[in-house]
């Protein structure tokens, strides 16, 4: 048997966009709808609920929910499960000051499922959303990056510049003005 999602609950008129994406008519209603559903099957199913802006059209007689709504919708999913929301996986990233490209090459994820899951077009799975917890901690990070020999090569021209400094400090004493008499 189906579970059948509690009914919607409306909950405050909100700001949305102005004009009817179907028949372009302007006067556009939106509402901010506490709208529940089923997520998963069988025994597993559980009704979530997500704040999702609906517009309504009067010329349509249509309600919709926009992308912001499906935004919503996931976001409350994720929190079911536990995991990191796409908004979250693409701030840790960017916290690392990575490209999705770089990020890809420290963690091994592939560029495509990181741009699938910062889209919220897939969920992570509970491992890959664990580890990417643990890249949150700068130390983690140093770990990896060293693991990839990336910090050796970075530790080395630090190496190499401050040698160069101490050359530069000993030619500086070579070179001493005259005083000026
Ligand atoms: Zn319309």
């Amino acid at each position: 048997m189906t579970r059948v999602a509690s009914p919607p609950t409306v909950l405050q008129t909100i700001e949305g966009p102005d004009t009817c994406e179907m028949c372009g008519t302007p006067g556009l209603k939106t509402e901010l709808v506490r709208d529940p559903f089923i997520y998963g099957t069988g025994p597993d199913a559980v009704e979530l609920s997500a704040d999702v802006p609906v517009h309504t059209c009067a010329r349509c007689e249509v309600s919709f929910v926009g992308e912001a709504g499906e935004v919503a919708r996931h976001e409350v999913v994720c929190r079911h499960l536990g995991v990191l929301t796409p908004d979250e996986i693409r701030q840790l990233r960017d916290s690392t000051g990575m490209s999705r490209d770089r990020f890809a090459s420290l963690t091994g994820f592939g560029t495509a499922t990181l741009a699938r899951w910062e889209r919220g077009d897939v969920i992570q799975n509970v491992s890959s959303d664990r580890f990417l917890r643990l890249l949150a901690h700068p130390g983690n990070q140093r770990r990896l990056r060293r693991m990839r020999g990336w910090d050796i090569q970075e530790a080395d021209v630090i190496a190499l510049s401050s040698r160069r400094r101490e050359r530069y400090a000993e030619h500086a004493a070579d070179f001493r003005l005259r005083d000026v008499a």
